[in-house]
């Protein structure tokens, strides 16, 4: 252990050229593909990307040609599909480039084929029952839309990865779906104020926090291997209670380690670009530029593979888990969304003029209707076994979905829907004119009216998610969001395109139905503490959905409500939703199951075998006070015999309670349903979990620290 202290930093290479001059440098983007592309193929790439169409044999092959070329240029030795099951993080098949020459020799071949399509026997990935094993196939189909990039020394593809039969078995089939939908609906509603809009563009701008904690520390807890969170550890006498980790200096080694990953993220091509502390110990934060939501998800997951590698490097280990230590705050990923339009207009920001205005309130009407209606749903997107520790803690956004606008948009709301229709004067010269819309922009100049306690957040031009789980694929949060808002936007454009066609003017039309919007989704909207006791009980009453265990949680995505919006906008079918939750259910039980495990075998090899020890130290202790001062010593032993049996008491509770635990995961076993499963899990194993975690934390505390086997969170939580 004694190396984990005073580590060195370990001495970064700093490339001599300027980041603008290496940022990309492994991603095959325009440049590189009009590189290593001759002409006429460029063009019909760079139209199939632009225009959503899908490559031709000849220019596949075409394609992957160059593609190759680039590759191996630059150190690939082979290939793989990269996509994103439903399991945690990312998968890759890896296959090299050679091919048979015929000549008993080999040749590096890569054709179109294998650069569009693969089958993947993908049986072992999670697919809720999608695929029975007689028909393992599942396929991987490139994702155009999306650069492929080198990873070490393999051409990684994004794809697609679907089962035999078409469904998704994956997180980026069901999101480009939602963002398909999203633009077309989107697209549809701007056209109201710009006849020029083709796309709606979604955007996403994901902060990842994370823990570093030094790596033979590390590997001296079981727990944290495993599971991702300790599992026991009592609070360290300081943590975060003097507020100096916020924005403090960050330790050299820590600095050498985000100059390292930064420069890896530019040539990887992700726009990394704020990095600071976050509130607790060896808690830090890594955000880029926002991009298009596809992309900016591939660059997310990309940068949970890319983080753990360099941290490696610096003999750091980090910590994705939403939770990993009990007592100081957890880590969580804010997703920042917005859409725009591709004439350039960023359709959450208040703009101008009066019809960018009416624009912006058309658009947030929706958003809030949106959430508003699947806020159940929502928060069943960013639910897992590992987010439930974090929600509703106090730290985090409550288990319970509203939305923050800020005072001068509340009000400018307010205006809107007291205001009766003459205060709105259509037929003015200078346009439209909206009293009482045209009042915005000056007002958000300022958005430092910042609520920290909202799981859903407008922050000036843009919605902050706030909810997500620092390891989740932001995918799932993205999918429920923008297929909901697109749904909304559909029946939006309905009733306007009603209203008109009987006889209402467009503009009258739109004012009327978003000044109901608003109206009948106010329930949604809260800018009080989110954290406080009474926003529940307030919440409750107004509808919203306060589910707080996970299993249940998940239940949304079954609603009438879900099911039907999500096979409007062609996101997901019920059989895929169906399976999909299946997956859910069997994550849950499994990642609850595994701590019950862990945490069993460490109460029973590690801790009760060591506090035995030091009790029958102690009880040795009381014999030789007595043998030596007979009578006069008992006094003198009294303290230690309290120890003892306080000792004896808790290993009496961790032994019973482990036992008692294992005896709930077996009847939990036995059934077969999975979201029963999982709900026994949570009712009844888990709550054995923090019990026995408890009554460790207190012998921590009385055990002789020298004996003590795991290293303690005080050596965990501070990197020096
Ligand atoms: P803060 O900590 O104040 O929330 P950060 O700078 O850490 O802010 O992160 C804000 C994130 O929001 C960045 O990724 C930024 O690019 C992104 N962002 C800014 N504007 C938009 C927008 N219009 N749409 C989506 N994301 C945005
Ligand atoms: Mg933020």
């Amino acid at each position: 252990m004694e190396e984990a202290y005073g580590r060195k930093a370990v001495p970064v290479n700093i490339p001599k050229e300027r980041p603008s001059e290496y940022y990309g440098m492994y991603v095959f983007n325009r440049s590189q593909m009009f590189r290593y592309l001759d002409r006429s193929t460029y063009n019909a790439l760079v139209n199939a990307i632009d225009n959503k169409k899908s490559l031709g044999r000849e220019l596949a092959d075409n394609v992957a040609k160059g593609m190759k070329q680039w590759a191996m240029d630059n150190g690939a030795r082979d290939y793989s599909h990269w996509f994103h099951p439903l399991t945690d993080g990312t998968a890759e098949k890896h296959d090299g480039f050679i091919e048979h020459d015929g000549k008993g020799g080999v040749i590096e071949e890569f054709s179109g084929k294998l650069l569009v399509q693969q089958e993947p026997d993908a049986s072992s990935f999670p697919n809720g029952g999608i695929r029975n094993t007689f028909e393992a196939r599942g396929y991987s189909a490139w994702d155009i839309s999306s650069p492929a990039f080198i990873m070490g020394h393999t051409l990684c593809i994004p794809t697609i990865f679907i089962s035999y039969t078409g469904e998704s078995l994956d997180y980026k089939t069901p999101l480009l779906r939602a963002l398909n939908a999203v633009d077309k609906a989107g697209t549809a509603v701007a056209k109201y104020f710009d006849e020029n809009v083709n796309h709606v563009i979604s955007y996403l701008g994901w902060e990842q926090e994370y823990f570093l904690v030094d790596k033979a520390l590390y590997a001296a807890r079981p727990d944290l291997v495993m599971t991702g969170r300790t599992l026991m550890g009592h609070e360290s006498a300081k943590n975060q209670q003097l507020e100096d980790h916020y924005f403090g200096s960050i330790p050299s080694r820590v600095e050498a380690f985000m100059l390292d990953l930064e420069i890896e993220c530019h040539k990887l091509g992700i726009p990394a670009k704020t990095r600071h502390n976050e509130v607790a110990p060896n808690q830090f934060e890594l955000a880029p530029i926002y991009e298009e939501t596809n992309l900016a998800n591939d660059h997310n997951l990309l940068l949970m593979s890319l983080i753990s590698e360099v941290a490696n490097r610096h003999n750091f280990q980090v910590l994705l888990h939403e939770k990993p230590f009990a007592g100081v705050n957890g880590s969580g990923k804010h997703n920042n969304w917005s859409l725009g339009t591709d004439t350039g207009t960023m359709l959450f920001s208040p703009g101008k003029t009066p019809t960018d205005n009416l624009q912006f309130m058309t658009f947030l009407a929706n958003v809030m209707a949106a959430v508003n209606h699947f806020n159940g749903l929502l928060k069943a997107s960013i639910s897992s076994a590992t987010n439930e520790h974090r929600l509703g803690a106090n730290e985090a956004p409550p288990a319970i979905i509203s939305m923050f606008l800020g005072q001068q948009i509340s009000d400018a709301i307010d205006r809107l829907v007291n205001s009766d229709d003459d205060t709105i004067n259509f037929a003015n010269k200078e346009g439209m004119k909206l009293k009482n819309v045209t009042q915005i922009p000056e007002l958000l100049v300022d958005n430092t009216d910042r609520n920290r306690t909202s799981p859903f957040a407008f922050t000036g031009n843009r919605f902050e998610f706030r909810a997500i789980g620092s390891s989740a694929n932001c995918a799932s949060a993205m999918i429920a969001l923008n297929a909901a808002v697109a749904d909304q936007l559909n029946s939006f454009k309905a009733a306007v395109d009603e209203k008109i066609a009987a006889g209402e003017q467009k503009e009258k039309a739109i004012v009327g139905t978003i000044k109901k919007l608003f109206a009948e989704n106010e329930a949604i909207h809260f800018d009080g503490n989110g954290y406080s006791e009474e926003w529940k009980v307030e919440a409750q009453r107004r509808g919203l959905d306060c589910e707080s265990s996970v299993p249940k949680i998940f239940d949304a995505y079954l609603s009438e409500d879900s099911v039907a919006m999500f096979k409007r906008t062609g996101v997901f079918n019920e059989i895929e939703l169906k399976a999909r939750n299946e997956v859910k259910w069997e994550m849950y039980t499994k990642k609850v199951q595994i701590e019950a495990r862990v945490l069993g075998d460490l109460a029973i090899n590690h801790i009760i075998p060591v506090a035995t020890r030091y009790q029958s130290l102690l009880l040795d202790n009381v014999m030789k006070i007595n043998a030596i001062y007979g009578e006069g010593g008992s006094e003198m032993a009294e303290q230690e015999k309290e120890t003892i049996s306080k000792i004896a008491r808790h290993m009496f509770i961790i032994k019973d309670v482990t036992e008692k635990m294992v005896n709930a995961r077996k009847a939990a076993n036995k059934i077969e349903c999975e979201r029963e499963k999982a709900i026994a899990y949570h009712d009844t194993v888990k709550p054995c979990l923090s019990e026995i975690r408890y009554h460790i934390d207190k012998l921590e505390l009385m055990v002789d620290n020298e004996m003590w086997p795991l290293p303690k969170y005080r050596e965990l939580l501070f990197i020096r």
